[in-house]
């Protein structure tokens, strides 16, 4: 797998594809810094080198130029977070990038203008790519958010760099940690996997039930679950169509011989609200009228011994309804278990949206061994692809 560490960047240009899909407030103040602060190791190390760094991103989902995406409303605060006064092109192709690219030297920090202005940017299209291929002497992708895209910047410009292609820090780092996850894991391995549906995760599951000993199921896609085993789920979240193929997943797993953990009570309130009239009760005894909205404490119990033992563990998915206080407790004790088992020598990793969201509501974001910086792109690693963006830098 080659690094920017193999690469000298001396008086080379690089052009990094970068995510720098931040957040704006109606300001346009950035008011989350940390996808900016996740490029910096790489950046750095090129500035070190004495060579030049060209950076290129999309922002938002715009339809052809749009000022409110417009990249230069980021501009002062990646000078702040990177410390090197950043410059700035009003577009990512043409005579003009073209002149801002020749006017660098080394040391000094480019932003092109948002890649996404082009819709031949997410159409892959090739002459696209090879414009803003032609910015640089070496492709780096340091965009794990955008890895599972087959856009211009994120895997079709890999081909004009046939020797001079690599990954970025931030990329590499995700490999490497979902790597040990899945491929180079210490046992015991457990997958806690939770969120609303099985549909979403059902790939998942399949792909993962090779590679772990413990699977904890939990959040919404119990219910479905223990309506197949015959339990009582009341108005709990079901994908009934789904009740066969969890039957199958679990006797899968009996014949691979994961112990699939599923919760034994829930916190279970009268309606999806956080003021309702809320019971713990065993998990597949819940009355009509109610739904189960968080794991309940004996099921936290047993998942605390697993998590314990365990020496490898990627957790996917909150344990129940997070976002409401009176159904926090189940991700909130999760997340503890995690951290203290990572304490005692595991490797932990943390991916995919909302339990990402929760690790960081709830402050376990320096207690985990690795928290993914992608959703979507973790997901599909997790379901066993291989992500285009991957593959164009390993080709
Ligand atoms: P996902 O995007 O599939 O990972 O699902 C995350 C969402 O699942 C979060 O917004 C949670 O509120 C939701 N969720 C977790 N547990 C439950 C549950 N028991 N019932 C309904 N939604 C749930």
């Amino acid at each position: 797998m080659k690094t920017i560490n193999n690469f000298n960047f001396k008086d080379k240009k690089a052009i990094i594809r970068v995510d720098f899909n931040v957040p704006l407030d109606e300001n346009f103040n950035v008011t989350d810094v940390n996808r900016i602060e996740a490029a910096k190791p790489t950046i750095d190390k090129i500035l070190a080198d004495g060579g030049r760094v060209i950076l290129m991103s999309h922002l938002g989902r715009p339809k052809g130029k749009e000022d409110k995406y417009s990249l230069k409303h980021i501009v002062a605060t990646c000078s702040k977070v990177l410390g090197v006064n950043v410059k700035f092109v009003e577009d990512c192709k043409g005579s003009i990038a073209k002149e801002a690219v020749d006017n660098l030297i080394n040391g000094e920090v480019l932003l092109l203008e948002n890649l996404r202005f082009y819709p031949e940017e997410e159409a892959g299209d090739k002459d696209f790519a090879k414009e803003l291929a032609s910015l640089g002497d070496i492709y780096v992708n340091d965009a794990f958010g955008t890895a599972h895209r087959a856009h211009a910047s994120t895997t079709i410009i890999a081909q004009f760099f046939p020797e001079n292609k690599c990954f970025g820090l931030l990329l590499a780092k995700e490999i490497e940690s979902l790597n040990r996850v899945l491929n180079n894991s210490e046992k015991p391995v457990t997958a806690i996997l939770g969120g609303s549906k099985v549909s979403s995760k059902i790939t998942v599951i399949e792909n993962i039930l090779d590679k772990v000993d413990h699977m904890i199921i939990g959040g919404g896609m119990t219910f479905t679950f223990v309506k197949a085993l015959g339990g009582k789920i009341g108005n709990s979240i079901c994908e009934d169509d789904k009740m066969d193929l969890a039957l199958e997943i679990l006797q899968k797993a009996k014949e691979k011989n994961v112990q699939i953990h599923l919760p034994i009570d829930a916190v279970i309130a009268d309606a999806f609200s956080n003021e309702a009239n809320i019971k713990v009760v065993n998990v597949n005894e819940i009355p009509d009228g109610w739904q189960g909205l968080d794991a309940g404490p004996k099921s936290l119990e047993i998942f605390k011994k697993v998590i314990l033992e365990s020496k490898t563990i990627l957790w996917n998915g909150p344990l129940g309804v997070f976002e409401m206080e009176n159904f926090a407790n189940g991700t909130i004790k999760l997340g503890e278990y995690i951290a203290e088992a990572t304490e005692n020598g595991a490797f932990s990793l943390v991916g995919g949206g909302d339990s990402v969201a929760a690790v960081k509501q709830f402050g376990f974001e320096e207690k985990m061994s690795y928290v993914s910086t992608g959703g979507g792109a973790m997901l599909e690693m997790l379901e066993g692809s291989v992500l285009p963006g991957i593959a164009a830098i390993l080709d």
